[in-house]
């Protein structure tokens, strides 16, 4: 068959390498000069800034990719283990060493009595992680197969948040906060996320947290190079501007795209990585849509933004890890402003990606390259942030210089952020979301959209706005997920 893959994303490129091994011919459109969507990198002065993802975990998932096609991913791109995963930095100056091999030590420190109710926690996340990690890869696109795994749900208790699970092992409030984080991750509140997700836990705990030597764009780099070897056609500077569909029978059915709003590119096929709601909003025409109409899109609730300051630094701050942890004094109250009351919190926690502390070789010598993160509520803030963005940077850099990075503004070579706007115009996304629909349990599964249209026939999803969700692993398992579809080998 002819497939047509929108957009080069972790789920894009992972769905387009699995069709491909199929025996299909396909086609990825990308509206960027570059792969990679959220894993978009930057080059500048001997500097390079991985965009967006750069916790890495379950890196069979990229194994599995290489070997359909005899391959191993260690011949385009290595992978190293990080050990410790993160530090976490609260703001009276408490330091949490977040390891696999002396966490307890570290839960000991703030507080004896919590060493025996973050074993049980342990164990709890390792039984979530068993039943859990083995849904996302699974399409729930029948409300039988949600009914199958609902007295699984009700055992796991996935009613209570990330936050409220975490509580009913662990007395003291930092460490509550160091094991609830993680939601932050995929876009989700800590306190509204399904405990489902404190499988992550155990995920870190057991095969541990990677970094990919210069940097995540080299699994992207190294995925494309796959692709391309093995006969993918993948086109840039290709924005899909319409879904070329036709009625069929009582329904209708896709076949094809248009690009840059002229080129027709007709497939039998086609598998959408643009964002789910921008997707329908704006490249399906309406007398196609029965149920995700605008008011079904719109009534959807969207993951928070964020708002990322890169930097090229003349030194390095070696106090600092690979992965930091900022966090405020409030932390429920910071995340009801940014998911609910959609405001810019007064405080800010943040999350400084400083991958320099592992590799020298996205640098110039002696010099630091990093990220610094922090979550923003979408653009139903509205936020004019092409006057507030540059308020925002110095507050942040104010900040990191009194605190963790002394004579910080004096250091900056090169220097430059994205908004929730970047998210909106450069990614095509709804709200400028960072992460597409929030993880909240009413949104996932059969209650997400799924990855085959529910409208068009011959239209799948993959990537964050579709079943499982965000963040690496959960976008290259709903390439899985669609593989089978197309195959139809797999059909609840
Ligand atoms: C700053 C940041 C940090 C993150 N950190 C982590 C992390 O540490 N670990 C982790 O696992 N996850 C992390 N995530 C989440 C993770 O990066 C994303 O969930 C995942 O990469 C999204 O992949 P995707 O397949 O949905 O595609 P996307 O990355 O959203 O890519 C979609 C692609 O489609 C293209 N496109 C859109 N519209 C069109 C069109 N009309 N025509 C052609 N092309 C189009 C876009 O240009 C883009 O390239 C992070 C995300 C962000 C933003």
């Amino acid at each position: 068959m002819n497939i047509v893959v929108i957009g080069s994303g972790f789920g894009g490129i992972s769905a387009a390498i699995r069709c491909l091994s199929k025996g299909h011919k396909v086609t990825i459109f990308e509206k960027l000069k570059k792969p990679g969507g959220r894993a978009f990198w930057f080059e500048k002065d001997g500097f390079t800034f991985d965009a967006g993802p750069t916790v890495i975990t379950a890196p069979w998932l990229f194994e599995e990719l290489f070997s359909l096609f005899d391959k191993k991913s260690k011949d385009y791109f290595q992978l190293i283990k990080l050990e410790p995963f993160y530090k976490i930095f609260f703001n009276d100056r408490n330091i949490f060493t977040y390891s696999k091999d002396s966490i307890i030590n570290e839960v000991i420190k703030f507080n004896v009595n919590d060493a025996d109710g973050y074993r049980e926690f342990l164990k709890s996340s390792k039984k979530i992680f068993y039943k859990g990690f083995s849904l996302i890869d699974k399409p729930f696109i029948t409300l039988r197969s949600m009914l199958k795994i609902l007295p699984d749900l009700i055992k796991l208790r996935a009613d209570k948040s990330v936050y409220k699970f975490v509580s009913e092992y662990i007395q003291n409030e930092y460490l509550r906060r160091a094991f609830s984080f993680h939601p932050l991750f995929i876009g989700g509140n800590p306190f509204k996320t399904t405990s489902i997700y404190v499988l992550i836990h155990y995920l870190e705990q057991k095969w541990g947290v990677w970094y990919a030597m210069g940097g995540t764009n080299s699994i992207v780099k190294g995925l494309c190079k796959l692709f391309t070897e093995q006969g993918g056609k993948i086109y840039y500077d290709s924005e899909v501007t319409n879904i070329l569909c036709d009625k069929k029978g009582r329904g209708s059915r896709a076949k094809g795209v248009i690009i840059n709003k002229k080129e027709k590119f007709e497939a039998e096929v086609v598998i959408c990585n643009s964002d789910i709601a921008y997707t329908y909003k704006n490249l399906i025409n309406r007398e196609y849509r029965k149920k995700f109409t605008d008011n079904k899109i719109n009534s959807y609730k969207y993951s928070m933004s964020l708002f990322v300051i890169y930097l090229g630094l003349k030194r390095k701050y070696d106090t600092l890890p690979h992965h930091s942890i900022v966090f405020s004094k409030s932390y429920k109250e910071l995340l009801d402003d940014i998911f609910t009351n959609y405001k810019v919190p007064e405080e800010f926690s943040l999350y400084i990606h400083r991958p320099t502390a592992t590799d020298s070789s996205i640098a110039p010598e002696g010099k630091d390259c990093l990220y610094i993160l922090s979550p923003v509520p979408n653009l139903l803030s509205r936020t004019n942030w092409s006057t507030f963005g540059e308020i925002y940077k110095n507050k942040i850099l104010e900040f990191l210089e009194y605190t963790y990075m002394p004579e910080l503004r004096e250091n900056i070579e090169i220097e430059f952020f994205i908004t929730p706007e970047y998210f909106r115009d450069k990614l095509n996304s709804y709200l400028g979301s960072a992460f597409s629909l929030e993880p909240i349990l009413l949104q996932s599964a059969y209650f997400r959209p799924h990855n085959r249209s529910e409208d068009v026939q011959n239209l799948y999803f993959v990537g964050a706005g579709t079943h499982p969700g965000a963040g690496i692993p959960g976008v290259i398992s709903s390439a899985k997920i669609v593989e089978r579809l197309i195959e139809n080998s797999e059909e609840s």
